[in-house]
């Protein structure tokens, strides 16, 4: 998913040149991106970039790209290179200077910007050290609401101001249910699949986990396309086994039989978020094993390994190392994949999956902080720089996690379509080690940021 195919809620900074528009740009963007001047009188081009805050995706936009040359023409100016952005944003932060105090350019403006019916949040900046809180109560008097104190150099009071700007966006669409999922009902039950080759078990494995014959009564396969779910409860909440119909789709002749085991497996994982991929340990992976975790990956869900049938094996370490082998071998991100073993026929070891799975899923919806992405990324470039590619060096500037379920990284740069694979992997296993996301996709998305 292409960041620029949603249109984002947009977020202007406005202001009057040199109150630190572009300071406080890449402090919420999270690095440099923009180019920071002391002196005024240097044009820069209206900066725009999506972001992530707080876990929603925004554009942000810099009004900056004027020059502040005659003070009699600064708000003619000003409004005019404000104008459209101001007129296409959900909120607009004004941004004031506390060490200058209210100037009567920025009253004009605030007069102005108040009658474009925008949301406003008033920051002000440059407010560290207690000055500032007191320049900060001076500026009530803009009729703006709540001033801000900020300081976008150095950090202080950011968090209040990105709450206040979050707090005045629209809700987000409700298109992404998984999106709209991590925002809003973190008490919905967590959606599992349980797919496989015909006879691994997962009917068995279903009844042993609902405790009771549920799963096989009920229509016959191909009566109904319905996807049936039941409801399975644990110490964390609830857990949804969807499209449990798909489990009693068997077909009529064996060559059927296998592809349908794959693409009933894809309609049951779509509906998903986390899968238990079930193998019959004692006949260990076959190729369709393999075509649904591929699916599984590709669908960007996480995953489970389930061995079943253990009661029936000899020498079980070498079983499991195999099949673990087999399958990160041929799937790189199914790198440190959760395995679990167990017989669905006696119930043994049954109790491990639903923890294996809750812990998956915390793998997928991880979020890992800017700080420490900023700090990764920074030595994982130096170690390891980006290759030469047509004699010339490739360039990433920045990178940013944009989602999770899966982990979704933008990396910004220059030619970065021409990155190749392998330099591609040693990002992603670097953040894999790093931040502890064993058996989860992990994607990376590139955008060239000039
Ligand atoms: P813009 O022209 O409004 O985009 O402002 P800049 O971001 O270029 O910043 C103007 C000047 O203010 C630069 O010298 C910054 O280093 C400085 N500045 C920005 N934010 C702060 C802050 O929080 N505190 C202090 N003391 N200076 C700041
Ligand atoms: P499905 O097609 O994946 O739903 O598989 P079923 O649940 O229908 O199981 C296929 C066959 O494997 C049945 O005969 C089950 O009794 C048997 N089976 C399932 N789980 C186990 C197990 O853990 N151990 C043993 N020995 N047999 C099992």
């Amino acid at each position: 998913m292409a960041l620029s195919t949603k249109s984002l809620p947009v977020i202007v900074i406005a202001g009057r040149p040199n109150v630190g528009k572009s300071t406080l740009f890449n402090r919420l963007a999270g690095r440099r991106y923009a180019i920071v001047n002391d002196q005024p009188g240097v044009t820069r081009d209206r900066k725009s970039v999506d972001i992530e805050l707080r876990y929603r995706n925004v554009t942000l936009v810099d009004t900056a790209g004027w020059e502040e040359d005659d003070p009699q023409t600064v708000f003619g100016r000003m409004r005019q290179s404000s104008e459209s952005a101001v007129a296409s944003a959900d909120v607009v932060i004004f941004c004031v200077d506390a060490r200058s105090g209210i100037n009567p350019v920025d009253e004009h403006f605030a007069q102005w910007l108040r009658k474009q019916g925008k949301h406003i949040i008033l920051a002000v900046n440059k407010a560290e050290g207690n000055a500032g809180n007191i320049a900060a109560l001076e500026m009530y008097s803009f009729g703006l609401g709540e001033p801000y104190p900020v300081s976008a150099e150095h950090g202080n009071g950011i968090g209040d101001l990105i709450e206040a700007v979050l707090d005045c966006l629209p809700n987000e669409e409700e298109n992404d249910e998984f999106e709209d999922f991590e925002n809003e009902n973190v008490d919905r039950p967590l959606k599992l699949a349980i797919v496989g080759r015909p006879n691994a078990g997962k009917s068995t494995l279903v009844n042993q986990l609902l405790g009771e014959q549920r799963v096989i009564t009920g229509p016959e396969a191909g009566l109904t396309r319905d996807s049936i779910s039941v409801f399975l409860r644990d110490e964390e909440g609830e857990v949804e086994l969807v499209d449990t119909a798909g489990l009693r789709r068997k077909a009529r002749i064996d060559e059927t039989l296998e592809k349908m085991s794959v693409s009933a497996s894809l309609e049951a994982l779509k509906m998903a978020e986390v899968v238990v991929l079930v193998i019959d340990a004692e006949l260990g992976v076959h190729e369709q094993d393999l075509q649904i975790a591929r699916l599984i990956e590709r669908e960007g869900r996480c995953c489970v390994l389930a061995l079943n049938k253990w009661d029936i094996l000899e020498d079980r370490e070498a079983v499991r190392q195999a099949i673990k082998d087999r399958i990160e071998i041929s799937l790189t991100q199914m790198n440190g994949i959760a395995v679990v073993s167990f017989s669905a026929l006696t119930g043994r070891g049954i109790h491990k999956l639903l923890p294996a799975v809750r812990r998956a899923y915390a793998i997928w919806n991880k979020r890992v902080p800017t700080g420490a992405l900023n700090r990764w990324f920074e030595e994982a470039i130096t170690r390891h720089s980006p290759p030469m590619v047509e004699g010339r060096r490739l360039k990433i500037r920045y990178i940013t996690q944009i989602k999770a379920r899966p982990p979704t990284f933008v990396l910004f740069g220059t030619r970065t379509s021409k990155i190749p694979m392998d330099y591609q992997r040693y990002l992603v296993n670097g953040l894999r080690a790093t931040f502890d996301m064993p058996g989860t996709p992990i994607r990376l998305q590139f955008r060239d940021s000039k």
